[in-house]
């Protein structure tokens, strides 16, 4: 973790020792992940089971690098950890560490654009305020406020470039909440009740609503019962899907009517008539909430050409004091690695500050 991840993936010479080489060999960089799974396992539910979480890295378990089995390994030897009332206490709590810290924080406002001056961001504009800067650590999407919210001349990449990037995929999202306990439900669940490589497919050789998607329940009051009411479950239900795909209600219904009635055959409890409650969130939602490149959920594929220095730059010699961080750059898509970047940001702009004192 420290030799690989921690980089900030500015220049290949930070890989240029013997024992980070060394590592590399020992990871299996260069070995796709389905022939990795096959050296140890043949069954073919086992193999499914391994090759599942690679399918949100953002290719087919054949083109992705063995060393995303340290995710099986994460899940397996280190075990799956739950914050008691969920995700969202994370954030709490570094909410609190930051203000402890003397933080700021400000929500519910969208940077809107930028003042420069001398190649550098002097004044952001929200719909209603402005605000100076010194230095901006950008952890929305990459793509968004390079291309959207930087007039070209302070733009370290075209266009074209971000179109030819591969995105990992996006997903289309049920909240429902019931009102009785499911019994034949784990906290997660995934159903495998399909064939993976048609749906891989899919999603990523010829990007397509799927036919019959495997997808993921969650039922987080199995562990935790602040989730929902007494005698009450709620689920959340995701289908990843290529991204870019456009859904409209119907496309919606027909997914949701699906996911229901192979829940309700797996379990063997009627759902229908006990849902009170249903969210749903797709491709539009994620570009209108988060600005997400292409409704991306997870960032850009982790296919070896996108990889470390050859992910987008946290900085750029366009503008002096921006440091991008978050899923679209080093070291990549997922929470951990988002919370690792925010860091390598800081580290980055620490150094700038000493070189500069
Ligand atoms: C359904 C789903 C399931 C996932 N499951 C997992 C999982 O099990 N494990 C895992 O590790 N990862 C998971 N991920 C991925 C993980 O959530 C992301 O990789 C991570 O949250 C990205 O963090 P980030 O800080 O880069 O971006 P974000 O969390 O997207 O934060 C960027 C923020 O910038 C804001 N913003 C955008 N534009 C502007 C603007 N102009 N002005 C001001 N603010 C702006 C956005 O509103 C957003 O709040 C999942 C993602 C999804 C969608």
């Amino acid at each position: 973790m420290r030799d690989l991840v921690q980089k900030p993936g500015l220049s290949i010479l930070e890989f240029a020792n013997l024992k980070v080489l060394k590592g590399l060999f020992q990871l299996d960089l260069l070995t796709p992940f389905s022939k990795f799974v096959r050296k140890y396992f043949s069954h073919p539910h086992l193999i499914q089971l391994l090759e599942f979480p690679v399918l949100f890295l953002g290719a087919r378990p054949s083109e992705i690098p063995a060393l995303y089995s340290l995710m099986n390994y994460a899940d397996m030897q280190l075990g799956t950890w739950y914050p008691n009332g969920g995700m969202h206490q994370i954030i709490l709590a570094m909410k609190k560490l930051a203000i402890e810290l003397g933080v700021e924080i400000r929500t519910g406002e969208e940077i809107k654009r930028f003042e420069m001056h001398d190649h550098s961001i002097q004044t952001a504009f929200t719909q209603s305020r402005r605000y100076e800067y010194d230095e901006i650590v950008a952890a929305c999407d990459y793509q968004h406020l390079e291309q959207n919210l930087l007039d070209k001349k302070y733009r370290k990449y075209s266009s074209q470039y971000w179109d030819k990037r591969t995105l990992a995929p996006s997903c289309l999202i049920f909240y429902v909440g019931l009102n009785k306990k499911i019994q034949g439900l784990l906290h997660h669940n995934l159903f495998f009740d399909t064939d993976f490589g048609i749906h891989a497919e899919e999603i990523y050789t010829s990007p397509k609503w799927p036919e019959n998607p495997l997808f993921y329940v969650s039922a987080p009051g199995k562990t935790d019962s602040s989730c929902a009411p007494q005698g009450c479950e709620n689920l959340f239900i995701l289908i990843p899907v290529a991204p870019g795909l456009k859904e409209n209600p119907e496309i919606q219904e027909h997914y949701f009517n699906m996911v229901i009635k192979r829940i309700e055959e797996r379990t063997g409890e009627a759902i229908r008539q006990h849902i009170i409650l249903r969210r749903d969130y797709a491709y539009s939602n994620f570009v209108s909430d988060y600005h997400s490149f292409k409704g991306n959920a997870y960032g850009l594929a982790n296919t070896l050409n996108q990889t470390a220095i050859l992910k987008p730059k946290m900085q750029s010699n366009k503008v002096k004091n921006l440091t991008y961080t978050g899923q679209l750059t080093v070291p990549g898509p997922g929470v951990p690695p988002s919370l690792i970047s925010g860091k390598i940001a800081a580290g980055l702009i620490h150094k700038k500050n000493q070189s500069h004192a």
